[in-house]
């Protein structure tokens, strides 16, 4: 293979949000605001740092069961004010070049799939294949500094890569490591501070999944045959079976000793209980990404009213957690922009069900695929629609820091009376099919979008 070529792709979109980074509106009281405050002499100007570190990006991944049945589900926390977009693609023969966000490559071809995309990237935070294999990944801090690698490969062109070319999760992950190494990581992958970051993955097929950590073009993975949750910090200890060279004893000698690692375990703290349980199920998956630090809620198919709501966090956040949670609102800094959750098993038909925005003021969309392609319902492809389920998201935050966590509580009740309605529908319709072995596809295709406009309609005119 020869050099990869560096080409240009045009800027973020205009339309993302630059984010004002006033310390007070994200993180009231970090261990920088502190050592700020203790030594003024240092800090004439008594300007706060521009975030607290570790809360850029955050995600929550996890995958429950095994054994020929794997559930999959990720939330995606990015900027405020950065779309995404759920796209299927139908197989592509190998051959010829391949663009990815910073380098053009040898094509190997893909298989048919449907992914989360940051508009203004190639790569997805989330996605599943035609062959059940369901990739997520997280940002990390190690000890290699990500801001001094050349342009090369991001973590989300390796979650696109790894369902391109994985057919298996082992064959994901041999894939996904052999890009690494031949080309590197490298780029900037948040564009609204302009910062490149490494990543970790969780990697799953319906019998096994591979958790895969990263630091530049190093790396180490481990299998497991259950559940297991990842958040953004290194896990694995010298427990990994496959690694690149140079790897030897635990890998947490890569991890970035100066990072806390609260923000990352408040939430493992939810979503490893949930993965280790037997029966988890998809159903019971979107309560769990609907956290807000509480407990979980809004079950699909169950009616709740205001009492049964874990209402938003307040605004402040801290390094010990305080503030952090599955379903994120962090004030003007970041949010969950996209959710998803996955059926892995042998199936004709693999099932997915993807949400645009915060899971809290979403709906979880059926989408489908098998070796004929993907069916993803367009609305779920339009910037527009995102950006409508985004303003709920603002005006709930809104209500929350006015009118206090009450008040978050009721309106919250306001919307999910609707889209919890929208979502019994289609996934009792999905259920049915299913159950019967028809190809649920094309009724849920024609009515999916229209329902949630409708839905979206009803609750902007409210
Ligand atoms: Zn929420």
């Amino acid at each position: 293979m020869g050099r990869p070529a560096h080409k240009s792709r045009p800027p973020p979109e205009r339309g993302i949000l630059r984010v004002r980074l006033t310390l007070t509106q994200i993180a009231t009281r970090t261990h920088h605001d502190a050592s700020a405050d203790a030594d003024s002499d240092r800090n004439p100007r008594g300007t706060s740092p521009p975030c607290p570190p570790t809360v850029k990006n955050m995600c929550d991944t996890l995958c429950a069961g095994g054994g020929g049945r794997m559930l999959f589900a990720k939330n995606s926390d990015r900027p405020i004010g950065e779309a995404q977009v759920v796209e299927g693609y139908r197989r592509r023969p190998a051959g010829g070049e391949l663009r990815t966000q910073y380098l053009t490559i040898p094509d190997h071809g893909a298989f048919a799939l449907i992914g989360s995309r940051p508009t203004w990237l190639w790569g997805f935070e989330h996605g599943i294949n035609e062959h059940a294999v369901a990739i997520g990944n997280e940002r990390v801090w190690t000890v290699d500094d990500p801001s001094r690698a050349p342009d090369a490969l991001i973590g989300m062109d390796l979650v696109r890569l790894g369902l391109e070319l994985g057919a298996t999760a082992v064959a994901a992950i041999d894939s996904m490591t052999d890009l690494l190494e031949r080309y590197g990581q490298g780029g900037i992958a948040d564009a609204t501070l302009a910062e490149a970051y490494f990543s970790s993955f969780l990697v799953c097929d319906p019998n096994e999944a591979w958790i895969l950590e990263t630091s530049g073009r190093t790396w180490a993975a481990r299998r497991s045959d259950g559940g297991v949750a990842i958040s953004n910090r290194l896990v694995l200890n010298d427990d990994w079976i496959k690694a690149s060279s140079g790897v030897v004893g635990s890998f947490q000698r890569w991890a970035d000793p100066s990072m806390p690692v609260g923000h990352a375990d408040v939430r493992l703290a939810v979503t490893t209980p949930f993965a280790a349980e037997p029966n988890a199920d998809a159903r019971s998956a979107a309560a769990v990404l609907r956290h807000h630090g509480g407990h979980p809620w809004g079950r699909i198919g169950q009616t709740i009213g205001p009492d049964g709501i874990d209402p938003l966090p307040g605004p402040d956040a801290d390094f010990d957690g305080t503030g952090v949670s599955v379903c994120m609102h962090l004030r003007g800094f970041e949010t969950t922009a996209a959710s998803m959750i996955a059926e892995l098993d042998s199936s004709e038909v693999i099932r997915a069900w993807a949400a645009l925005g915060s899971p809290c003021v979403s709906a979880y969309v059926p989408v489908f695929i098998d070796r004929d392609g993907p069916a993803v319902p367009p609305v779920l492809g339009a910037p527009a629609t995102w950006t409508r389920f985004d303003l709920l998201r603002a005006k709930v935050e809104r209500i929350r820091d006015q009118h206090g966590a009450r008040a978050s509580q009721l309106e919250l009740a306001r919307i999910r009376s609707e889209l919890g309605q929208l979502e019994a529908t289609l996934w009792d319709e999905s259920d049915r099919a299913h159950a019967i072995g028809a190809d649920p596809r094309q009724k849920l295709l024609e009515s999916s979008s229209m329902h949630v406009e409708r839905a979206l309609e009803r609750l902007e005119l409210a």
